[in-house]
């Protein structure tokens, strides 16, 4: 292809951005291995590497895509979806104050909670089922992050990215968005106003439960960049090379394997809705899902794989319906190719603000049929 902005980003991505290796024609990138590398005789480095931990050659051609799927100036790869946040914040100096919702990934906030503690870094926690609550835990001038998630797991509320920018904007702070759950095929935060954008690659982007990977991108290469390049260096939660290597395998199906996982999920969504062992199903690409409007305009191909029951009844019964699947694992987790069920609440441990009749359900990519004959033997038989 000779102009990229006619390819699609699913073509582009499947090629890894038409790569070919320069020296051999490969078109899987190689793997190197090595954690330092050579001078010659003038004492001057071989290749433009030094030694692993700043630079190697394993996370480029996975940077570079990931860089152009959400549209950024730059991306950077990460040990795990944690390390990529704990760098993230090491940006914020003491005295600042982040926002953040009150249900949120539970890592993330845990976190939040240390950091604000540790390093007197003030910490608001807002509702996000109304943008206002938003407005009211700014603090222009002294808010310098407010970090978001939609849809928010595991209640699935989206947020709109483009009014969360403008308020963020207005206060003097940045917005970095959690785009674990949406996924850049259908939510390129970037273009809503976001300034960061933060993956746990481990989930949708690998989607084969076989690799724990964190992702950053930016939109400008500016000052706090530098900042978060330096920390990774610096705090070493670099990504190996076989990782960085299946990562971009797995990213190469990405579109295909989302574009199922959100057929499927909406079709379940849909089934399940009026069952009568269920209160109900929270899904955003349900018309009931009080986030609906937002997220058919900010999800602009799905609604993704992620939905959750609110079963009739408290953990008890959630747990026996999670006991009696046969095809849906029971296990944490989501965005891999096989079905999960977990109750949240009992992940979370004795903080968890999720309903303790909540189950969520990451779906894969196996037959829809059969998922749905399986919810269905379990609803009737727990
Ligand atoms: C899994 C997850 C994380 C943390 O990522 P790890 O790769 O497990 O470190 C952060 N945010 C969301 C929404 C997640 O699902």
């Amino acid at each position: 292809m000779q102009n990229d902005h006619e390819t699609s980003a699913e073509s582009r991505l499947a090629q890894a951005c038409h790569f070919i290796d320069a020296a051999t024609g490969g078109i899987s990138p190689p793997l190197q291995l090595s954690t330092t590398y050579a001078r010659d005789p003038n004492y001057e480095f071989i290749g433009s590497y030094s030694y692993s931990r700043s630079a190697n050659p394993s996370w480029e051609v996975l940077e570079r895509v990931c860089a152009e799927l959400d549209g950024g100036a730059d991306a950077k790869c990460f040990a795990s979806g944690m390390a990529a946040v704990c760098a993230f914040f090491e940006t914020v100096n003491a005295g600042e104050h982040v926002v953040a919702p009150r249900i949120m990934y539970h890592g993330s906030q845990d976190w939040l909670r240390r950091i604000s503690e540790k390093r007197s870094i003030g910490l608001s926690l807002f509702d996000a089922g109304d943008i206002d609550n938003l407005r009211r835990a700014v603090k222009p001038g002294k808010t310098a992050v407010v970090w978001i998630e939609s849809p928010v797991n595991p209640t699935w509320d989206v947020i709109d990215i483009a009014l969360a920018a403008e308020i963020a904007h207005a206060a003097g702070a940045v917005l970095a968005v959690d785009a674990t759950v949406a996924s850049p095929v259908t939510t390129r935060a970037l273009e809503f106003g976001a300034d960061i954008v933060f993956h746990s690659a481990t989930k949708y982007m690998n989607g084969h439960s076989d690799v724990v990977a964190g992702i950053l991108v930016t939109a400008r290469e500016d000052e706090r960049w530098q900042e978060i390049k330096l920390v990774r260096t610096l705090t070493g939660g670099i990504l190996g090379p076989h990782e960085a290597w299946l990562l971009l395998r797995g990213m190469r199906t990405l579109f295909l394997r989302f574009d199922r996982a959100s057929q499927t999920a909406l079709q379940l969504a849909q089934h399940f809705e009026a069952h009568p062992r269920l209160q109900q199903v929270l899904y955003p690409g349900l018309e009931s899902h009080p986030g609906y409007e937002i997220a058919r305009r900010q999800m602009t191909r799905g609604f993704g794989g992620m939905l959750s029951l609110l079963v009739k009844g408290g953990a008890e019964e959630a747990k026996r319906i999670a006991g009696n699947t046969r095809l849906f694992v029971r296990a944490t987790s989501l965005g891999g190719v096989e079905s999960l069920i977990e109750h949240r609440a009992s992940v979370e441990g004795p903080h968890s603000q999720v309903p303790k009749n909540l189950l969520r359900l990451s779906i894969g990519i196996e037959n829809c049929r059969d998922l749905l004959e399986d919810l269905e033997q379990s609803l009737e038989t727990s």
